[in-house]
């Protein structure tokens, strides 16, 4: 699962932890062995890692169909622009 990038147009390679960004999602499925041995349900993690290419434009989430996915990263640098702009034109 960590092979590679979870971008799935994308084929950097799992290297470093260090490098992108790494996602953590809690298993919400019982596997075929749980449900036949009753073990309740078993709190296990998933791991997704995105390449730093990859994280600075998206973010992993759950789908309401319990599937990862990616999604675009809010764009936060055009708001601030807009703000200073009218900031800027309000002081003139
Ligand atoms: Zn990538």
């Amino acid at each position: 699962m960590l092979a590679k990038c979870s971008n799935a147009s994308c084929t950097a390679s799992f290297r470093f932890l260090h490098v992108g960004r790494l996602f953590q999602f809690e298993k919400r499925h019982l596997s075929a062995d749980e449900r036949t041995y009753g073990t309740g349900r078993v709190s296990e993690a998933e791991f997704f890692w995105l390449c730093e290419e990859c994280a600075a434009k998206y973010t992993l989430v759950r789908s309401v169909a319990n599937c990862v996915e990616l999604a675009p990263v809010k764009e936060r640098a055009p708001a601030v622009a807009r703000t200073r702009a009218v900031a800027a034109g309000a002081g003139a």
